[in-house]
């Protein structure tokens, strides 16, 4: 779908997959206005397909949008959009022990402009892959000290899925793979001394059975998976605090795990800060393992979906 500046998207159209023609002075490319979403479509063992929370996507899409001066699809093109490309990528959907359908929505501002001023036309374009299911096996995770996810702290974009976002993490990620570490846990920036998130996943520290996250300021994305795994850990029993964390407390926690599309929840087996590395417990037993199953469950329409998550699209 193409809309300009200031005005309302229209019906888009099915396109078979390929390159996008785009002027080089496209405002995408050169101040990355542009925005965009992650979420899957899981084939179901009856071979139904169900999109999991997909009007939280668009919601979210839209808030960004609204950040970086953008005009959105609204939540029902955005969903009736997203419904579209599954069913005509239907055979696309793997079977449930084979993995998903990875959706991504992207919103760019694709007209031109030399100066510093919003894109006067943008493009709303969804494509999507299969992906394997994977149960990762646990993170070991590096504190990050020099280098910040994003624009954090309130009134920048760590809270929404800002293209510009992602490449400041290669650098701290390129380095911590080759110390032999799978992610980076980023500090918030004012302090150095509160977590936030991981390149791209929230992150949980679990102590004494009481579950807490960093809370979203304006710094953290608010992911769906997060919100989620807090209400059925809720629903479970389990009390969970959104509230501010500090390094020396991930260091001293029972159990730590990531959320997020593509990781689902992953447990963290070690945390290394500085000189310091903590373990964790991993495995059958922990918590993450009985929130995952749970969520998967969900997502997979092997566990009645009592709150209504799940949209059926053919
Ligand atoms: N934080 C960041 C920076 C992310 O990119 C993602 C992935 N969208 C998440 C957290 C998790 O969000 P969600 O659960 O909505 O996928």
């Amino acid at each position: 779908m193409k809309c300009a500046k200031g005005d309302k998207f229209s019906q888009g159209s099915l396109v078979p997959y390929g390159n996008i023609e785009i002027s080089p002075f496209a405002v995408i490319l050169n101040y990355g206005q542009g925005i965009f979403e992650g979420l899957k479509a899981y084939r179901t063992e009856d071979g139904r397909i169900l999109l999991f929370r997909p009007e939280e996507n668009a919601q979210r899409m839209k808030i960004g949008a609204d950040r970086l001066c953008m005009p959105s699809p609204s939540i029902d093109q955005f969903v009736t959009a997203v419904k579209q490309t599954v069913l005509a990528n239907k055979r696309w959907v793997p079977p449930l022990e084979k993995g998903t359908l990875y959706i991504r929505p992207l919103l760019i501002g694709t007209g031109a402009s030399l100066s510093l001023t919003p894109a006067p036309e943008y493009t709303f374009l969804i494509y999507c892959t299969p992906v394997t299911s994977y149960h990762k096996s646990s993170l070991n995770l590096k504190v990050e000290s020099k280098f910040h996810r994003a624009i954090t702290g309130s009134g920048g974009t760590g809270g929404i899925k800002s293209v510009t976002n992602y490449a400041p993490v290669y650098t701290a990620i390129t380095e911590a793979k080759a110390n032999g570490f799978s992610d980076v846990l980023f500090l918030d920036s004012a302090t150095g001394k509160n977590i936030e998130e991981v390149s791209s996943c929230n992150v949980f520290v679990v102590k004494d059975n009481v579950i807490s996250t960093p809370e979203t300021n304006g710094a953290i994305l608010p992911g769906i998976t997060r919100k989620s795994i807090i209400d059925i850990a809720l629903d479970l029993g389990y009390e969970v605090m959104e509230r501010t964390i500090s390094v020396e407390e991930i260091l001293v926690a029972d159990e730590v795990f990531c959320t997020g599309t593509a990781v689902v929840v992953n447990s963290v087996s070690s945390v290394t800060y500085k000189e310091t590395r903590a373990e964790y417990k991993t495995g059958a037993e922990t918590l993450s393992e009985k929130l995952r199953k749970t969520l998967v469950g969900i997502q997979t329409g092997c566990v009645e979906d009592k709150k209504g998550w799940t949209l059926r699209v053919d």
